[in-house]
Parts: C-alpha cells; structure tokens; sequence
C-alpha cells in the first residue's frame, strides 16, 4: 500500500532527510585513505545520534551498520569494516538513513578516494546524472515507468549497465514502503506519481554487465563482472509544482 504524507507530515520527514543528507556531507569530509570503512562508520553513527537521531539501517534485517559502505566492485550493503582499508583510487558508496519524529531519510553517494581513473570518474558523473534525470522525471502524472526509462536510458547511452535485481523504494514512517521504483522501465507504464508520494530514487550502475550476486557474508552484493559499480540516491517527495529533493543539508 502506498502510504501518502499530508504537508504536516512532509515537513516532519524533512528533518529526518536533512540529517541523512548532512551525515553524507559529513562521509564526504571525511573520506580518506588508509582510512577503515569501520572508521568511517563510527563517524556517521556518532554524527546521526549527536542530532537525536536513530540510524535507520542499524540493526535493520541484522545489518551490523549504520551506514552500508560499499567500496569499488561493491554495489550495495557493504559491511562496514576493521579489515577494509581506503585505498588511492577506490570509488566508496555510502548510503546512510536517519530517523527521527517517526520518518526516515535515505540518500547513497559515491565518493572518489583520492585520485581516482577518467573510466571511474565517467562511471560517477553518469550515475549521479541518471539520478538527476530520474527525479525530473518524478511528476505528478507520471508514472513510476518514466522515472527508470530516464535513467536507463542515459546509463545505457554511456555503455554502462543498470541494476535490476535491486530497486529504489517508497520511503516515510518505513525505511522502505512501496511502490518500488526501478532504475529500468518502460515510459508511461507502472504506478502512477501522485502529489504526497515520498520515493527514494536510486541508480546502482555497473561498469560492465548488469548481473550482481552476494557474498558468503549474506549482504554484500557484488558484480558478477568484477567491474566497479556506483550508487546514487535521494529521497525526494512528489508536489503539484515537481519532484522535491527532501535529502538536502
Ligand atoms: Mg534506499
């Protein structure tokens, strides 16, 4: 069932987001290397609870994190890590939710890790790119078809593959709520958007091939290519004047 939010409840998921999207500003500024994805993990979790909030991923089905951090190959559900060390070059996606007055915002970002190759700086640039044609594509009218047509269709034009097996998402009083939005589709087909939708728009691109498959740990999903793969996402709200970007700082 989708579950949509009145105005005074928009306003309320907002301080949720915005502590999502200030957490990731905080990943951002504190990226480095030889730095451990555990270290990194401390940060975020210190940095949500310092504004009263709960990590919305910590403990959720199990997950030991409060941030899945997922470096290189790694698509999704990285486990943060004492063995796992920053590297020059590694790409780190970093997807972090907060919780706070009963709503939840949910936002991924790949960060560079120092100097980083052209190939996976073109693999960053087009996922944040389809990200962005996917939320303009987010009107009310619309339907859930136009939202991955538009980033499909970009990801494709660049040579690179989306993923299909893992899905964006409603979000609000749940981390995830339906409908599901994936980042592939037909334009004009699926769930119509209607104004009081919140959805989490999230591309997961890999550079060669769109197979996946998770490692022993039962989380971490992996390319079956061995190619790098980025992960962008933002919680946004569908309004009689366009999509709204809620996971703003
Ligand atoms: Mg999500």
């Amino acid at each position: 069932m989708i579950q949509l939010k009145n105005k005074t409840e928009l306003e309320r998921m907002k301080k949720a987001c915005q502590i999502s999207a200030q957490a990731l500003k905080v990943a951002g500024e504190n990226i480095r290397v030889g730095m451990t994805t555990q270290e990194l993990d401390r940060i975020l979790h210190h940095f949500i609870v310092s504004q009263g909030a709960k990590p919305s991923f910590l403990g959720y089905g199990g997950f030991p994190g409060t941030a899945c951090i997922s470096v290189n190959n790694e698509v999704i559900h990285g486990i943060p890590s004492s063995e796992r060390v920053l590297r020059e070059g590694d790409i780190v996606s970093v997807d972090v939710g907060a919780c706070i007055d009963g709503f939840h915002g949910d936002n991924a970002f790949t960060f560079p890790v120092g100097q980083i190759s052209q190939e996976a700086q073109k693999l960053l640039d087009v996922t944040q790119k389809s990200l962005y044609l996917g939320i303009e594509a987010a009107q009310a009218g619309h339907r859930v078809g136009d939202i991955g047509a538009a980033v499909q269709a970009l990801v494709e034009e660049n040579g690179f593959a989306v993923v299909r097996q893992y899905v964006g998402h409603g979000v609000g009083h749940d981390l995830h709520e339906d409908p599901e939005i994936p980042n592939f589709g037909r334009a004009g087909h699926g769930v119509r958007l209607v104004p009081g939708m919140t959805i989490a728009i999230e591309p997961m691109v890999n550079q060669i091939g769109e197979g996946v498959r998770v490692l022993d740990n039962d989380w971490t999903v992996v390319t079956k290519s061995g190619s790098m793969s980025a992960h962008f996402e933002h919680t946004i709200a569908i309004t009689e004047q366009g999509p709204v970007i809620l996971t703003t700082p």
